[in-house]
């Protein structure tokens, strides 16, 4: 079989661009080195509850949403079925040396009303705050189908960052730590995110929250119905260990058994360090390969899934973000573990029932277990203990600072070293390679005739960043003009 465009990664990125190709007309296949398709968000199933792994809740879905016209352009909007966030806190902060909570409610005139009452000192701070929140939000390549294309990303080098921009505010430290707390959702600590992509993936949360019924796997099922209806082949187990290149252009991709299959495109969605390893010397130029290798990762993370006896009704349609003191978030994992922030979601929230387990998300990093890493698959003897001692002290964290926690029971710990082998994201970073603050991601073209990049990288992490990362490498494939008028008959 000839194809057109070959796929590498069956992300969420990497579907998304296989169903807008495919739909163009080109014959696509996707290469995934993983045993089953988008292995980061299709989650699992232990003791009879449904755990979601790499999707809890997603920002700007609601109406008039920006995701809305994405969604009904590549016909999920039909299969998935959505269920909305408590209004009245979809967010919650804990913060534990006072016992405090704060919320942030659903709309930016309800997160103004509420934080205005909570903090009237700093009210025209706040407001000015959000105003910047507002205009900078949908600032993003086909959220705002009207966008300036060609600089795109310069405002997250060049920009202020979170921290700097959240100084204002620091004779109310709670306040810092609410606007603050969502660089977990993103995963580079609040002095080197810029403020723009705090906006983008916070702003759209302040907008709209949404969960699917059915999670993460709903998901990635809907996504394969819909590629398998558009005749895109997926192979997983299959590892690309080449692209292929031609005279001048990119030929094909070898795989690590030695298989080869040709084509005119390869689109690359895997962390982008990793390319310049699947390139000949030849491919592009040093220069660029090795701003590739050096691109800054996300921060890595202990990810708890536990069951509890009794129902977790503090958390439906509410997570919760625990930090030990107030302040500026705190995303890195510079404090023994039980001095660490984290996240805490409901499991299989959509359904009626009992909110029977739990998902706790603590920030990691890769040195707590590289010295467990083996170059074969499977873990070396001793991990298993080392694993459990920091099961128990996770669930003594959460249970001492979350007294609803008490009927815990642990079900699966994820490491760094999970995260590296579901994704391959070097050092296992929750997010891959970040958009830190003063570097250069990496843009769709590449100079290399029929290699273009997609993925979290390009845009920002999450269902809306990987879904605009489909449109936009698509877009610079098939053409934006095309792409953006297509989207805007679905608005
Ligand atoms: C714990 C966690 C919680 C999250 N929670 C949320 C949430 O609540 N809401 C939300 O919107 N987002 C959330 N996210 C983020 C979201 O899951 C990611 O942003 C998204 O899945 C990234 O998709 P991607 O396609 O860009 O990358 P990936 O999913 O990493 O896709 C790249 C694919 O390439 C494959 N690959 C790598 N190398 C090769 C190779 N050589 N050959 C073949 N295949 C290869 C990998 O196996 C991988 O499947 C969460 C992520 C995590 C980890």
């Amino acid at each position: 079989m000839h194809y057109d465009s070959i796929i590498i990664g069956a992300g969420l990125s990497g579907l998304t661009c296989a169903l807008l190709l495919a739909r163009s007309g080109r014959r696509v296949l996707v290469l995934e080195q993983h045993s089953r398709p988008a292995p980061v968000v299709r989650g699992f199933r232990r003791d009879g509850i449904y755990f979601d792994s790499g999707f809890h809740y997603a920002g700007g879905l609601g109406d008039g949403g920006p995701l809305q016209p994405l969604l009904r352009h590549l016909g999920l909007e039909d299969k998935l079925q959505l269920f909305p966030y408590a209004a009245d806190g979809f967010d919650r902060l804990r913060v534990a040396s006072s016992g405090e909570e704060y919320l942030l409610p659903v709309g930016f005139n309800n997160i103004r009303r509420y934080l205005g009452e909570k903090f009237p000192l700093a009210r025209s701070e706040i407001a000015l705050y959000l105003d910047e929140i507002v205009s900078q939000w949908r600032n993003f390549p086909y959220l705002d189908l009207n966008a300036d294309l060609a600089d795109f990303g310069m405002e997250t080098v060049h920009g202020c960052s979170l921290r700097e921009r959240l100084e204002v505010f620091s004779a109310w430290p709670e306040l810092q730590s609410l606007l603050s707390m969502h660089s977990l959702l993103y995963g580079v600590p609040p002095e080197w995110a810029p403020l723009t992509l705090n906006a983008q993936v916070a702003g759209s949360y302040y907008h709209s929250v949404h969960g699917i019924v059915g999670g993460g796997r709903r998901l990635v099922d809907a996504l394969l119905e819909l590629l398998a209806e558009a005749g895109v082949d997926i192979r997983c187990n299959v590892a690309v260990s080449q692209v292929l290149v031609g005279e001048e252009a990119v030929s094909g991709v070898r795989l690590q058994s030695g298989d080869e299959f040709p084509a005119r495109e390869v689109i690359a969605t895997l962390n982008p360090t990793q390319l310049p390893g699947l390139l000949p010397a030849s491919g592009l130029r040093p220069a660029y390969l090795k701003r590739l290798k050096n691109l800054r990762q996300t921060s890595s993370a202990y990810i708890v899934f536990a069951s509890s006896r009794q129902s977790l009704e503090f958390l439906r349609g509410r997570n919760l973000f625990v930090q030990p003191r107030a302040g500026v978030f705190n995303l890195r994992a510079d404090q023994p573990l039980e001095e660490r922030s984290f996240y805490l979601a409901g499991a299989d929230q959509g359904r009626d029932g009992a909110i029977r387990g739990l998902i706790g998300i603590v920030p990691a990093h890769y040195e707590e277990v590289s010295s467990w890493q083996t170059p074969e698959p499977g873990r070396p003897e001793g991990y298993a203990a080392w694993k459990t001692g920091i099961s128990d002290r996770l669930l003594q964290m959460f249970k001492k600072r979350c007294p609803q926690l008490s009927e815990l029971e642990l079900l699966e710990l994820a490491t760094p070293l999970t995260l590296r082998d579901y994704s391959r994201a070097p050092e296992g970073a929750i997010y891959g390679v970040g958009r830190w603050l003063g570097q250069y991601n990496p843009q769709p073209a590449t100079r290399l005739p029929g290699l273009f990049l997609s993925g979290q990288a390009v845009t920002a992490p999450g269902l809306l960043g990987t879904m605009v990362a489909g449109y936009l490498t698509c877009g610079t494939i098939l053409g934006h003009e095309h792409l953006r008028g297509e989207l805007r008959a679905c608005r």
